[in-house]
């Protein structure tokens, strides 16, 4: 039996393992650290994934596709790869045991970018508004920084929960694809997005409350933000990484490699991975 370790347990590679698992081989997904763990379980309600008219909460859509591959036969492992030794095709797990396999994918997806900014630890900063949006409320006014998918539906569902959200995008436009839901922050009372702006230093008034001074970029005129309860940073995301020794074959699907970060595409990837091992196999 054909047998294949598979880093990440997010749409990509869950697809791969449902696809490979149903043509006879013995599938091993490596989940659970911070390279293999999915980003979906973020994602508030995915309403453009196919199947799902009233849309499905992230976390529930990831839960179906994991019990999905358990169930072709597909065994999630609760730790992740530290590093492969390719030209072995041996996978080193995060506990320190190690595995041969016939064929390695990295379905590993992205880390959230940095933002750097003097004097931005004087305020709680976040990259989730999902995971931490809640720990605000009515009399809180937050900012995201970003104008991409994430910022806008981040920025949307905080506009729920606080009771101002001012959103920073440094480009004269949004770079989000999302224009439903675009359209829906800035039809919102308590919601504003400021164009051409970014966050450039923060400092503290005399009784220690953090003063936001935002402007373009580098820019010395700035004006200032004041009663700021938090920052929430969504910049975009860089692929993850896991360490490779030697010049053997490593497939790769879903978000660490395609350009558009997307379930959609993610599924489509890790099945086309799937069939690509198969018919390499032959
Ligand atoms: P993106 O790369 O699409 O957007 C990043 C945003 O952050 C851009 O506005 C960028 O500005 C800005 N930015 C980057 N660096 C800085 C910086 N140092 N200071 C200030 N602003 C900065 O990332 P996302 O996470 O938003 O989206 C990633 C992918 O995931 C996209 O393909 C997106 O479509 C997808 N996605 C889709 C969702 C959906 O609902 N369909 C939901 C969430 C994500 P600039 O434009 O100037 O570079």
């Amino acid at each position: 039996m054909n047998r294949v370790a598979i880093a990440g347990a997010g749409p990509a590679g869950l697809t791969c393992a449902i696809y490979l698992a149903r043509a006879g081989w013995k599938v091993d997904v490596y989940a659970n650290d911070e390279n293999t763990e999915s980003s979906l379980v973020e994602a508030d309600l995915v309403e453009n994934y196919p199947g799902f008219p009233d849309g499905e909460q992230g976390f529930l859509l990831l839960n179906r596709m994991i019990k999905q591959a358990q169930k072709c036969g597909a065994c999630i492992h609760p730790e992740g790869v530290a590093k492969v030794l390719t030209d072995e095709r041996k996978v080193v797990d995060t506990v320190g045991n190690a595995y041969v396999y016939d064929e390695y994918v990295e379905a590993i997806g992205c880390k959230r970018r940095e933002f750097e900014c003097p004097g931005i630890d004087l305020l709680p900063v976040h990259t989730c508004a999902i995971c931490d949006g809640t720990l605000y409320g009515k009399n809180d006014k937050v900012v995201v920084i970003g104008g991409g998918d994430t910022a806008i539906s981040s920025a949307l569902y905080l506009s729920n929960i606080v009771g101002q959200v001012t959103v920073l995008v440094r480009k004269p436009q949004c770079r989000c694809t999302n224009q439903l839901a675009l359209n829906a922050l800035v039809g919102k009372s308590n919601a504003e997005i400021m164009y051409e702006t970014t966050l450039n230093t923060v400092t503290k008034d005399g009784l220690g409350k953090p003063i936001l001074h935002i402007g373009k970029a580098n820019y010395y005129a700035d004006f200032m933000l004041l009663g700021i309860s938090s920052v929430f940073v969504c910049i975009g995301s860089e692929p993850n990484t896991i360490e490779h020794i030697g010049n053997g074959k490593v497939w790769r699907c879903g978000d660490c490699v395609e350009e558009h970060k997307q379930i959609a595409i993610a599924v489509g990837s890790g099945a086309k991975t799937a069939l690509d091992i198969i018919g390499s196999c032959r």
